[in-house]
């Protein structure tokens, strides 16, 4: 049976490489509270949270009326986010607009078509 990892190993080696530069720089940061402090500065609401997973910083979604999250990707060029909401493991690539499942964490990346 020793095809089967052969072609095992020949598909992560396709994953790895459709995954872009701004991924492969990523890291599996945990967010250190789970509120937008942009918001909480000016007494503003959010819908939705993401962590920066260049730095950890975390912001609102695009759903929310500040958008810091995007705001925070355009300011720093920081490009990847991932959603921190509960039982959301998909991560997001402003530059290239590309959305990974990130459930087994940055290294084991897949996009979502
Ligand atoms: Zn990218
Ligand atoms: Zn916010
Ligand atoms: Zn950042």
């Amino acid at each position: 049976m020793k095809s089967i990892g052969i072609v095992k190993i020949i598909v992560e080696d396709y994953i790895n490489m459709t995954v872009c530069e701004h991924l492969k720089e990523a890291k599996d940061l945990q967010p250190a509270r789970h509120e937008c402090e942009d918001c909480i500065k000016t007494g503003d609401r959010w819908v939705h949270l993401r962590i920066c997973l260049t730095c950890g910083h975390v912001g609102c979604c695009d759903s929310s009326k500040n958008r810091h999250a995007t705001k925070h990707a355009h300011a720093t060029h920081h490009e990847v986010v991932r959603s921190i909401e509960a039982g959301e493991e998909w991560g997001w690539c402003y530059a290239d607009e590309t959305m990974y499942d990130l459930s087994r964490g940055v290294a084991h990346a897949k996009i979502i078509d």
